[in-house]
């Protein structure tokens, strides 16, 4: 592994070669194995003769987190803490502000040094930093969610067209199975807050937070993230590069929640889309969805402070958009009438249902159904800002760098082109009804949409 790059030091304290353990703050690689962060606490452990402590901070006031992320969510922790204690390695969750939680736990452990995972999103940064300021021992990061460090890129690309090179180039240098170390040293910390072994159930009864419904049947954690990608590669990959846009059924692998929340590793599943022995067509076609596209969105989240925010679109878009800002909008809904699906738009009312009621929208579908809100609502930034708190609250890898990025590409050309200039849109690319109908049956879309209301098909 090309190993400067992916880790970093966030302070410029000393490893303390007199504290007790290496501690692992677990934030967004939330799994136990083939997960870079950890096996650079196991190895520094190993080498200082130390234990590895993993430290988990369960925060039930997290910005648009629903009920639906945090079942999700624990059903992953509970996968982590097996896969953990294979490896010598304590789990303790803990309840509160994450900083707060391990600063806490700093003085509790007194570790020689601590690890936690990269994340190029503001809310995490925020926290590292403040704990940052706390600390007087060493804190290192290990960027173990993307397959080419993000700081391999040294600025904000401008499309994909100009980060795909730079990512070919290095491919094949990144792509080595990630290790499963064991921690030498064994230790007898760990707890659950209630002491009690992790259990689904009661960790959701002790969280505070209401908001969109549960969906028990779409688990979280690593053990069905490793199911979803066998059953993608067995049965969907084939096609992928002719019928990825075809949302009934899916021929997508439906891990961007799984991905979200760290519970499998990305090398991982490339080299195993590598070695299915699918078309080239289809391997080609998801690695670019999986590695260019994913990874332009990690690169404008980390590089653009505005990538919340339609101010973080190109000039040309932002312009064309102010230019028509007071054109007629035939139809104008409301926040709460789109929640509903009240729109006058069947196609429209179907792909918000799916996700309320599923936590997932197939991508050719989260195309048309941001493009709509941009439409109906009564300018960019309401468009911008509707578009990513639906996003952000139903669907269940809300709150991501591909969610920021989708919604500028959108509402604000973010990565795309100018097109012909038309109302409303500007020169930014504009869908319709008619050319979606086009593309697929959408009729059977609506269709399958209703009897998943109905409850005659469930989804997993
Ligand atoms: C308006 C809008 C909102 C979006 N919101 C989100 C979101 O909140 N969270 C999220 O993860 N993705 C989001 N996307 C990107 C994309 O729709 C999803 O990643 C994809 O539908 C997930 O399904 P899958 O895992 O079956 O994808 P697959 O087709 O199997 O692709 C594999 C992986 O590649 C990545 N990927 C695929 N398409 C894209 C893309 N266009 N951009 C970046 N990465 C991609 C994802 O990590 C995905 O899991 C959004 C796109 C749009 C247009």
């Amino acid at each position: 592994m090309n190993g400067d790059l992916r880790i970093r030091s966030v302070n410029s304290h000393p490893v303390h070669l007199d504290g007790k353990c290496v501690l692992y703050w677990m934030q967004r690689s939330q799994r136990g194995r083939e997960n870079a962060a950890l096996n650079h606490a196991i190895d520094q452990a190993n080498q200082l003769k130390l234990p590895v402590i993993c430290a988990f901070s369960l925060y039930d006031q997290f910005p648009n987190a629903e009920r639906r992320h945090f079942r999700f969510m624990i059903q992953g922790l509970i996968d982590a803490s097996l896969e953990l204690s294979e490896k010598n390695v304590p789990f303790i969750i803990r309840f509160g502000h994450p900083p707060q939680v391990i600063n806490q736990l700093v003085t509790e452990l007194q570790p020689a040094l601590i690890v936690s995972d990269e994340n190029p999103l503001k809310i995490p940064a925020l926290w590292r930093d403040s704990l940052a300021q706390e600390l007087k021992v060493a804190f290192q990061l290990v960027d173990a969610d993307v397959v080419i460090p993000s700081r391999h890129f040294v600025k904000e690309e401008y499309a994909a067209r100009t980060i795909r090179p730079k990512i070919h180039k290095v491919l094949a240098s990144y792509l080595k199975p990630v290790p499963n170390p064991k921690a030498n040293h064994a230790c007898n910390e760990g707890t659950t807050p209630t002491g009690e072994p992790l259990d689904e159930t009661h960790l959701m009864s002790l969280l505070k937070v209401a908001g969109a419904s549960e969906i028990p049947a779409y688990k979280g954690g690593s053990v069905e993230a490793h199911k979803r990608l066998k059953l993608f590669i067995t049965k969907r990959l084939s096609r992928y590069s002719t019928e990825r846009n075809e949302p009934t059924p899916y021929m997508t692998s439906e891990l961007s929640a799984h991905l979200h929340f760290g519970n499998i590793d990305p090398i991982h599943v490339v080299l195993n889309v590598l070695e299915s022995g699918d078309p080239q067509s289809s391997i080609d076609s998801y690695i670019e969805e999986f590695i260019v596209r994913r990874e332009l969105a990690i690169n404008y989240c980390l590089f653009n402070p505005n990538y919340d925010s339609l101010k973080g679109c190109p000039d040309w878009a932002l312009k064309t958009l102010a230019k028509h800002k007071d054109d007629p909008r035939t139809y104008l809904y409301t926040f709460d009438q789109l929640e509903r699906a009240e729109s006058h738009d069947p196609l429209w009312n179907a792909s918000q249902k799916e996700m309320v009621l599923t936590g997932r929208m197939h991508n050719y579908m989260r195309m048309y159904w941001a493009k709509k809100i941009l439409e109906w609502t009564p300018d960019a930034e309401t468009a911008f800002e509707t578009t990513l708190k639906l996003n952000d609250r139903w669907e269940m890898d809300g709150r991501d760098a591909n969610g920021y990025t989708g919604v500028a590409w959108a509402i604000g050309g973010k990565h795309d082109r100018p097109w012909g200039e038309r109302a409303i849109f500007g020169m930014v690319r504009f869908m319709s009804y008619e050319s979606t109908r086009k593309k697929f049956d959408s009729q059977g879309y609506i269709d399958w949409v209703a009897k998943i209301e109905k409850g005659t098909i469930k989804r997993d």
